[in-house]
């Protein structure tokens, strides 16, 4: 008889590995199966955010931060730095331990919440009675049951029309994130978060990046004041951006890719890379899953249809993260799949999408919460803006990194926070404090009274809640 689960989970990365672990600790007997493997054939559960995505991208976006400081800020500083090189290698393979290290936590956390983990490939494989069979390809074959299925099996990266991804001259996330020498001359198509990211990295390090964006503004999903910012800055940083760009041919060479693309005012131009890093988004993975063969209904797009609630069509069988509706991010994914374990054991949570919080960790980072000035103004939504810049907060002086501000939008009528927008140092910690505050339905005027330490990045925070109300302090 196969192995019987009240909850399997399949897919292993945020989502999935998050929703294991609160099924367990509600009781339930609980499997993941997950088929990511290391180089030497152990497991590597954690998905995209762990082996090619959050952690592998920020291990390097660290790296290449401190070796720009060390280049460029530290001289004002009084330290002087004579010799400096990059050993790229050697920067690759922190980075392989730092994914590792996160692989065997997630291995450990498996043994302490005694989920049974199952290295391999699952599908459906029908149903006896009440529960769904599902078979697990490997180097250990399974067969195994559950009356709960949890499909998390996450995205993969989007290609460009007839330009295969072969990670040697054109790269998707996981090449990217690999290179073993910096390359003179990088093209990155699609100016999003991926490709920020990893243009920052190889930027700090010596490329010449140029990044081909088909929408006709920087950072669209952006709020204007931070892209136009954040456009200037990045600039100023060496990072060529071009919008409007229609991509044409592309002729991959052995040492070389020659990209031909119409910019936004028709020039048609003609520009040869090293290595061409392809960032136009993901599409959701559910390949091989043979959720056709029990009548798992996906969308137009080859989403997994969920409601609001991750419940798919089929009786008892939910999915989650990336491979559903919603943005495309692994706090997302973890949310929704502690969401559902507590839905399977019948609490009642809830889970709010104006609230999860956007980061680009760029330098300096971009974060936010919440609606952006452009959609108000487009819901007809009366709405006060105030905004304080790091020039004027003592920390960020001290830090000696005073780029960028934090505005803050709130409703004019009732003062709600309707949403927070930061470019700034650290912004990525600090947008925290805005989720909290909308969570819990604050005003403007509630941050601009709670006492933020001195001297600190967050009384940017305090100071642009404060201007909201016209009254800032140190402005
Ligand atoms: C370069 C990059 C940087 C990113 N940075 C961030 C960031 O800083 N912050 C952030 O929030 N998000 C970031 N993301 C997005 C984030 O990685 C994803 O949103 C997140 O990983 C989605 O989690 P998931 O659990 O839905 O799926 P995934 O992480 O994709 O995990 C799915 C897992 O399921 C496995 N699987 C698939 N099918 C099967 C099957 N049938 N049987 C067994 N296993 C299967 C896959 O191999 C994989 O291990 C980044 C993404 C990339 C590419």
């Amino acid at each position: 008889m196969s192995q019987q689960f009240d909850v399997i989970v399949i897919g292993g990365g945020p989502g999935g590995y998050e929703a294991a672990i609160r099924a367990a600790q509600l009781g339930f007997a609980t499997a993941c199966i997950d088929d990511w493997t290391r180089p030497d054939g152990k497991p590597a559960p954690g998905g995209t955010c762990t082996n090619v995505g959050c952690i592998p991208s920020k291990a390097l976006l660290q790296s290449s931060e401190n070796f720009e400081e060390a280049g460029h800020a530290f001289a004002e500083h009084g330290i002087g730095v004579t010799g400096l090189s990059m050993d790229v290698a050697k920067m690759l393979a922190r980075k392989a331990r730092v994914v590792a290290q996160n692989n065997d936590g997630i291995l450990y956390l498996f043994k302490k919440n005694k989920i049974a983990f199952f290295h391999g490939f699952g599908s459906f494989a029908g149903k006896d009675s009440d529960r769904w069979k599902v078979s697990v390809a490997g180097k250990a074959p399974a067969e195994i049951a559950g009356t709960h299925v949890i499909i998390a099996t996450g995205s993969k990266p989007r290609a460009l029309p007839n330009v295969p991804i072969d990670n040697v001259r054109v790269l998707d996330n996981d090449g990217a994130l690999s290179m073993n020498a910096v390359p003179k001359r990088l093209g990155v198509v699609g100016a999003g978060v991926i490709g920020l990211e990893m243009g920052s990295v190889w930027r700090r390090l010596g490329a010449e990046v140029t990044m081909l964006e088909a929408l006709p503004a920087f950072l669209q999903a952006v709020d204007t004041t931070i892209a136009k910012e954040a456009q200037k800055l990045f600039a100023k940083q060496g990072l060529a951006i071009q919008t409007g760009v229609a991509i044409g041919k592309v002729d991959v060479g052995s040492k070389d890719v020659t990209v031909t693309y119409t910019t936004s005012d028709g020039k048609e131009v003609k520009a040869t890379y090293d290595h061409l890093i392809v960032s136009i988004g993901r599409v959701p993975f559910s390949e091989g899953l043979k959720g056709d063969t029990v009548g798992l209904v996906l969308d137009e797009r080859g989403f997994i249809e969920v409601d609001g609630e991750c419940r798919t069509n089929l009786a008892n069988v939910w999915a989650i993260g990336d491979v559903v509706r919603g943005p495309m991010l692994a706090h997302k994914a973890e949310e929704e799949g502690v969401a559902v374990a507590e839905r399977i054991a019948g609490q009642k949570p809830h889970l709010d999408f104006n609230t999860i919080p956007w980061v680009i960790y760029t330098s300096p980072e971009i974060a936010w919460v919440g609606k952006t000035e452009q959609q108000l103004k487009a819901d007809g939504v009366d709405y006060r803006a105030g905004q304080f810049p790091f020039i004027a907060n003592g920390r960020a002086r001290a830090m000696g990194d005073t780029r960028g501000l934090v505005k803050m939008l709130a409703d004019r009528k009732t003062d709600a926070i309707l949403g927070v927008h930061i470019i700034g140092p650290m912004a990525s910690e600090l947008i925290s404090e805005a989720v909290v505050a909308m969570e819990f339905g604050a005003s403007s005027e509630d941050i601009a009274r709670i006492t933020h330490a001195h001297p600190t990045l967050s009384e940017a925070m305090r100071e642009a809640a404060l201007a909201v109300d016209g009254r800032t302090l140190n402005l």
